[in-house]
């Protein structure tokens, strides 16, 4: 058979998200459709001590645990679409010169100069117009979204997708990954609007803020329907929580981190919490009351970090009242954060329901198993669906 004729027959597979996160590896496969049909979403622990900052010290685990995980799964589709770590990459939104699309790439890396944190010949370079230049005076300035990762960085991903025998054919942010996965809530793009319950997704014209908390690194963005004005990393993390337990109660990192599952509440635990989470008696020094308190400066970060970037952007670009806020990412799981947030703000918080960008009922999935980690597969999720929306 020519291979024309075979692809037309078994149309090119779409490309699948892959994320390398300092927590876990993360992999969700999607086949085309309008929305897209989930048919993969599964992670594996990353390897101990092969990252940092992010970032892979250690390719050859990673990429390991990535091949047997596809392996077990039985994913054979080869192209695949993965992020930078977030501490790597930068956004910015400029306003440049009136100019078309395919001008502004031979300019973007002069515009992008001073606003790059690293050295302009040695990051990978990527802009998307937020204005159409058909809509600007011709002497006019145009909005555009710079993201930018040290070349380095991209190398690192890159040669731990060939190790695992995958070809990585995006390179993306994770903030963008982000909004994208988030779709569903965002514009209320999916299938099945008429079944949502509450109002769980932003009406036209509505600014939302979406803060993924992963491991290691945190993302703020604020958005108004599908327009970014602003993405920013935030200096606090989920693991965060995980070294102040260590530190409080002298464990190691993973002893920590099941304390921080099992017991941690991110609101004042109340009797019935203390009653549901059924601590070990023997183990009284981790009730959740004690828990609480050790993890109580760490949120104090937290929420300060967001009060410091939305003051960012209101110098920069004015006031904003932000409608809806939700919440992505492992560390949204944590109990009662929501509450804490919103306590703390005033906005209205919840945690954002990726899978409704995507059909989720034909995929004969674990629907218990897709609820439950619908934060950490916010990501992945907003990879794929590049994987699926590039497809030539
Ligand atoms: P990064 O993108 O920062 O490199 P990652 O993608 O590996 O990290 P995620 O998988 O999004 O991170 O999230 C993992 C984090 O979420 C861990 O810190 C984990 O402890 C935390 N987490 C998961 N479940 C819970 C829970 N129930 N309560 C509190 N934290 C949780
Ligand atoms: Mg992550």
């Amino acid at each position: 058979m020519s291979s024309a004729l075979q692809r037309l027959l078994n149309p090119r597979p779409n490309a699948i998200g892959v994320e390398i996160g300092t927590s876990a590896i993360k992999v969700v496969v999607l086949k085309a459709g309008s929305p897209p049909v989930l048919q993969h979403a599964v992670t594996t622990p990353t390897p101990i001590g092969s990252m940092r900052d992010g970032l892979v010290v250690e390719p050859q685990a990673v990429a390991t645990e990535l091949k047997n995980l596809l392996a077990q799964h039985r994913i054979t589709t080869r192209q695949a679409v993965t992020a930078v770590p977030n501490q790597s990459a930068v956004t910015r939104n400029i306003m440049v010169p009136r100019m078309e699309r395919k001008e502004l790439q031979d300019a973007i890396k002069w515009e992008a100069e001073r606003y790059i944190p690293y050295p302009i010949d040695e990051v990978a370079l990527d802009f998307d117009l937020l204005d159409d230049p058909a809509n600007i005076p011709e002497d006019g300035q145009m909005e555009v979204v710079i993201a930018a990762a040290p070349s380095e960085a991209v190398a690192r991903v890159v040669e731990v997708l060939q190790l695992a025998g995958l070809d990585p054919v995006v390179i993306d942010l994770k903030s963008f990954a982000v909004l994208r996965a988030l779709r569903g809530n965002l514009l209320g793009e999916h299938l099945t609007k008429s079944t949502l319950t509450g109002s769980n997704y932003t009406e036209a014209g509505e600014v939302a803020l979406v803060l993924e908390i992963g491991a290691s690194s945190s993302v703020i963005s604020l958005v108004r329907g599908d327009r970014v004005l602003m993405a920013r990393n935030i200096g606090v993390a989920a693991d965060d929580f995980t070294t102040a337990l260590q530190k409080a109660f002298d464990l190691d990192f993973s002893a920590a981190e099941e304390i921080k599952v099992g017991y941690a509440t991110a609101t004042t635990p109340t009797e019935d919490e203390e009653d549901l989470l059924n601590f070990d008696l023997s183990r009284e020094q981790y009730s959740p009351a004690r828990v609480f308190e050790v993890i109580r400066p760490v949120l104090g970060d937290l929420i300060t970090e967001i009060r410091r970037s939305l003051e960012f952007y209101r110098v920069q670009s004015g006031d904003v009242v932000i409608d809806r806020t939700f919440l992505a990412g492992g560390g949204a799981k944590m109990r009662g954060l929501a509450a804490a947030i919103s306590d703390a703000l005033g906005f209205r918080v919840e945690v954002a329901s990726p899978w409704l960008t995507v059909q989720t009922d034909l995929s004969g999935m674990d629907t218990g198993y897709l609820q439950a980690n619908a934060p950490e597969f916010t990501v992945p999720l907003g990879l794929a669906l590049r994987g699926v929306q590039s497809r030539g």
